[in-house]
C-alpha cells in the first residue's frame, strides 16, 4: 500500500522539525494529501477540518486558486531574480511597497526572508549594525519574555524562551535576558490588567538594572500576542505601555507578528490593535498563506536610515540567496489581494463565532480558561479547576488530545502543557467553525472519561 511505503521511507530518511524523533519512528508519519478551504484530506481519504491552518499560516485556505496561478505565471515569467548588485524583480518591489504603505507608522523599509528564523535572525543583525553605527556598541544585551518564541535559528532561538529549543543547543548565550510572561491565568499577580501591566513593567525595570542599566540594553522582543508558549494573551494596553518604557529609555522594540500579521487577530498586523509603532517588526507565514515561504522584516525611517547612512558606499552585509524571491512576492501581493477583497472580515466574523463557541465550553469540568483575539484561541485544560492543576505530565497529554482530535477529524495545535490551540484559515464558514467546537466538545469529553488523564 502506498501510504505503507511512505510511512517507511518517512521513517527511514526524513528528520522532521521539532518531534521527538523516537516516538515519531514509533507513531509513523500521518500524510495529508489535499486540501480546500479549511478541510484537509489525508493519504487515506479521511477528510479532517485544520483548526490550525497547517502551522498558523494558510490563512487565506487551501485551493485558493489565484494564489497558484500568481505563482504559475511568475515562474513561467522569471522564476528567479537577486536583490544583488542592485539588481531586482517587479513583483518583490511592488509587494515592499504595499506592505510599508500598511504597515504600521513609519515601518517603511521591507527587508525580505525565507521564513520567521530568518527575519528575527536578521533583526539581531540590523540592530547590532544600528547601534555600532549609532556610536553605542555596549548596546549589545537583548531582552525577550517567557514563554515567547522567536525562531529555530541559532541565535534566535536563544530569544525564544521554550525549553525544547535551548536544552542540549548550547543556547540562549549570555546576551539574551528574559523577562516573566503577562500569562494572566498563571500570573502570580493574579488576572488584573493593571497589575499585570505594572508587574511586566517592574521586571523591565529590573532587568534593565541587572544588565547594567539602559545604556547596555539593544533592543525588547514581544509578540502581540504569544503564539507557541501556548497562545497567552496580554491585557489591553500591555503592548502599549512596553513600547513607550523601551522607548523613554532609547531600547528598541521588537514586535514579532510572524503569527499574528495576515489578520490573525483582526487587521493586518495586530499591533495596530494596541496602538503601538515598533522600531522593527518581522512577519512570515500570513504573508505568502504559506504556500511559498516567505519572511519580511519592517525598518522604521530612522533605524533605516542610520544603517544606510553609517554604510555609506560600502555593502551592509547581510542577505539570502533567496531574498525577495520573486515567487513568493507575487503570491505575497496576491495574499494580500485576498485579504483586502474579504478574507480580514471573513476572519473577523468567523473568530466571533470561534471565540463564542469556545467560551460557551468553559463550563466543561476540564476547561480551566479560554483565551485568544480574532482567530487565534486557546482552552487551557486542568484536572482541578480551582486550584488550576495541569493534566498529569506523564500521561502525555499534548499527544493524547492531538490523536483524540485527529481521530475525530479535527487538527489543533497541543501545546505540552495541555492546552488546545486555534488558528483556522480565515476562509472558514459557519459550517466549518461549527465543526471545530462540536469536535472540540467531543475530544473533551473523550479525555475527561480517559483514567490517565485524570
Ligand atoms: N516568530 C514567531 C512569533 C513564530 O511564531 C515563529 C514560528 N512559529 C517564528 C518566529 C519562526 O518562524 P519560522 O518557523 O517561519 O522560521
Amino acid at each position: 500500500m502506498l501510504s505503507n511505503s511512505l510511512i517507511e521511507l518517512d521513517r527511514a530518511h526524513l528528520v522532521h522539525p521539532v518531534a521527538s524523533y523516537r516516538g515519531h519512528e514509533k507513531a509513523g508519519v500521518r500524510v495529508i494529501a489535499s486540501g480546500a478551504g479549511a478541510t484537509i484530506t489525508d493519504a487515506a481519504g479521511r477528510r479532517l477540518v485544520d483548526g490550525f491552518a497547517g502551522l498558523w499560516c494558510v490563512n487565506a485556505g487551501y485551493g485558493q486558486q489565484s494564489l497558484v496561478e500568481a505563482a504559475t505565471r511568475q515562474m513561467q515569467e522569471l522564476p528567479y531574480a537577486t536583490g544583488y548588485f542592485g539588481l531586482g524583480s517587479e513583483p518583490a518591489i511592488r509587494l515592499a511597497a504595499a506592505l510599508a504603505e500598511r504597515a504600521p507608522g513609519d515601518l517603511n523599509h521591507v527587508f525580505f526572508t525565507l521564513g520567521g528564523s530568518d527575519a528575527v535572525d536578521s533583526t539581531i543583525r540590523f540592530i547590532r549594525y544600528y547601534w555600532q553605527a549609532k556610536g553605542q556598541p555596549q548596546r549589545d544585551q537583548f531582552i525577550s519574555i517567557e514563554q515567547g518564541y522567536h525562531g529555530s535559528s541559532t541565535v534566535g532561538a536563544g530569544l525564544t524562551a521554550l525549553p525544547a529549543f535551548h536544552a542540549g543547543f548550547g543556547v540562549p548565550f549570555d546576551w539574551q535576558h528574559k523577562i516573566p510572561s503577562h500569562y494572566a491565568y498563571r500570573n502570580p499577580v493574579g488576572d488584573d490588567a493593571d497589575a499585570i501591566i505594572a508587574a511586566s513593567l517592574a521586571a523591565l525595570d529590573a532587568k534593565i538594572v541587572e544588565i547594567g542599566g539602559p545604556e547596555r540594553v539593544a533592543a525588547f522582543y514581544a509578540e502581540p500576542i504569544q503564539g507557541s508558549g501556548g497562545v497567552l494573551v496580554p491585557p489591553d494596553g500591555w503592548m502599549k505601555a512596553m513600547c513607550d518604557r523601551c522607548r523613554s529609555l532609547g531600547i528598541l522594540f521588537i514586535a514579532d507578528e510572524v503569527i499574528t500579521g495576515f489578520g490573525r487577530t483582526g487587521p493586518l498586523f495586530a499591533c495596530t490593535d494596541d496602538g503601538v509603532v515598533p522600531d522593527l517588526m518581522t512577519t512570515a507565514k500570513g504573508l505568502t498563506s504559506g504556500y511559498v515561504p516567505m519572511g519580511a522584516v519592517f525598518l522604521s525611517d530612522a533605524v533605516y536610515a542610520t544603517i544606510a547612512d553609517a554604510a555609506g558606499t560600502a555593502a551592509v552585509g547581510h542577505g539570502y540567496t533567496y531574498s525577495a524571491h520573486p515567487v513568493s512576492a507575487a503570491v505575497g501581493l496576491e495574499a494580500l489581494r485576498l485579504y483586502e477583497d474579504g478574507l480580514l472580515a471573513n476572519g473577523v466574523k468567523a473568530g466571533a463565532r470561534l471565540m463564542a463557541g469556545l467560551h460557551a465550553l468553559r463550563d466543561h469540568p476540564l476547561v480551566g480558561d479560554v483565551r485568544g483575539r480574532g482567530m487565534l484561541a486557546a482552552i487551557e485544560l486542568v484536572v482541578d479547576k480551582e486550584r488550576k492543576t495541569p493534566l498529569p505530565a506523564a500521561a502525555e497529554p499534548s499527544r493524547r488530545i492531538f490523536d483524540r482530535a485527529w481521530d475525530n477529524g479535527l487538527v489543533i495545535r497541543a501545546f505540552t502543557n495541555g492546552v488546545m490551540g486555534y488558528a483556522p484559515p480565515l476562509c472558514c464558514t459557519d459550517d466549518d467553525i461549527d465543526a471545530i467546537l462540536e469536535r472540540t466538545a467531543r475530544t473533551l469529553d473523550q479525555t475527561l472519561e480517559d483514567p490517565d488523564v485524570r
